[in-house]
């Protein structure tokens, strides 16, 4: 347990900090998984709560890693350079429009502090990605929360409404923040959609589109592309990825965000010299190198995503449409007893609260086991 903050003197260091610093709120990681682990080390803890994924990353990834340690006594390489080459190539854009960071999350939040401050309006979704709101009051910004879809939504319940975020942009706004497809929700909004949307959007307004499970929805999520494609159209557009879910590294911690060399380079003004580690830098440019481990991955998420969907639905449960490996699940007025019940046979979900979704959890696509499991155990305690 963390102390109260009056015994840390947390109120009194709170009144000095900068105007956006005195009303945040830490990042809320979820549960104290290292405590979870030790207390269900004989049974194995089922980690549902985090999206990550359960098949680890490639072979060669690892083997990358650990030979990249014997130049542990060295800085890495400042530029990322071998890495940033390789996921332009990728991409088809040029090496000066890749931006290397420490996860993805480092980069959002500096889009905030870059691009936004305390006489700009920040634009996001009501349940968008909790770390847009955390940029946007860290950099002192204000936050405008567009209306998302209703929840009885015919095909993207709770998603991002880009006739609402549009309506949200004002002559004070410097930032958009939307994902896609979205976390917590899960839904997506088509390719031709955004285009209209970006058509909308003033050419010095940043809009930022969070592809963190954009691998997941690609070839599979109606009417689903990567924003990538638009970039030749709009310099203010940029686009983050990730390596933490699709490719099974998340505690290397690897992000990149694509956009305008221009962009790009002022957004290098605030990135720290060496964000991304020696083994990260390794791990993740032989995982590009690994295409089939990676669709080994994405195409065993789509199986088990599509039958725990019918499963829960089966048990009365209302899923909203997924385009992830996770999915919210509405479990209603006993959501919270649920959520410890699970707790208490070892399989972790992520309670919503945070989001005004008190009435869903978050699960994210297991192995068959896992989900196996995780339908046991909610049978026993509401079937
Ligand atoms: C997991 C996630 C990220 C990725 O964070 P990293 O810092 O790259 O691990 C970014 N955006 C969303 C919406 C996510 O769910």
């Amino acid at each position: 347990m963390n102390p109260a903050p009056h015994d840390i003197g947390e109120e009194f260091f709170s009144a000095l900090a900068q105007p956006g610093v005195r009303g945040l709120r830490a990042y809320d990681p979820g549960h104290d998984l290292v405590a979870l682990r030790r207390r269900f080390s004989e049974t194995a803890l089922i980690e549902l709560g985090s999206n990550e994924n359960p098949y680890g990353p490639s072979p060669r990834a690892l083997d990358a890693a650990r030979a990249s340690l014997a130049d542990a006594h060295r800085y890495p390489d400042p530029l990322g350079g071998d890495l940033g080459r390789a996921l332009a190539a990728r991409h088809g854009v040029a090496p000066t429009q890749i931006l290397l960071g420490n996860g993805s999350h480092e980069l959002l939040m500096q889009f905030a502090q870059v691009f936004a401050g305390p006489d700009a309006d920040v634009v996001a979704s009501r349940y968008g990605f909790a770390v847009y709101a955390l940029g946007a009051q860290a950099a002192g910004a204000r936050l405008r929360v567009a209306d998302a879809h209703p929840r009885d939504h015919a095909s993207q319940p709770r998603g991002h409404d880009l006739d609402a975020i549009a309506a949200c942009i004002s002559d004070a706004t410097r930032l958009v923040y939307l994902a896609n497809p979205n976390n917590p929700t899960g839904t997506w909004f088509a390719g031709d959609a955004f285009a209209h949307f970006m058509q909308r959007v003033p050419d010095n307004v940043i809009v930022v589109v969070d592809e963190a499970y954009a691998e997941f929805a690609l070839d599979d999520a109606d009417g689903y592309r990567s924003t990538l494609a638009l970039l030749p159209r709009h310099r203010n557009l940029v686009v983050t990825r990730t390596f933490s879910k699709a490719h099974a590294l998340a505690g290397l911690r690897v992000g990149y965000a694509v956009g305008d060399a221009g962009l790009i380079a002022v957004m290098q003004r605030v990135r720290e010299s060496f964000n991304v580690n020696m083994p990260a830098l390794a791990a993740a440019l032989a995982a590009l190198d690994d295409p089939a481990h990676l669709a080994a991955g994405i195409s065993a998420n789509r199986a088990h995503r599509a039958a725990l969907i019918d499963t829960l639905r089966s048990r009365g449960w209302i899923v909203t449409p997924s385009a992830t490996n996770f999915v919210l699940v509405e479990f209603g007025e006993r959501t919270a007893m649920i959520e410890a019940s699970l707790l208490a046979s070892g399989v972790v979900a992520r309670p919503m609260a945070g989001y005004g979704l008190p009435d869903c959890l978050r699960i994210t696509i297991g192995t068959a086991d896992d989900n196996a499991r995780l339908l046991a155990a909610l049978d026993a305690i509401a079937g």
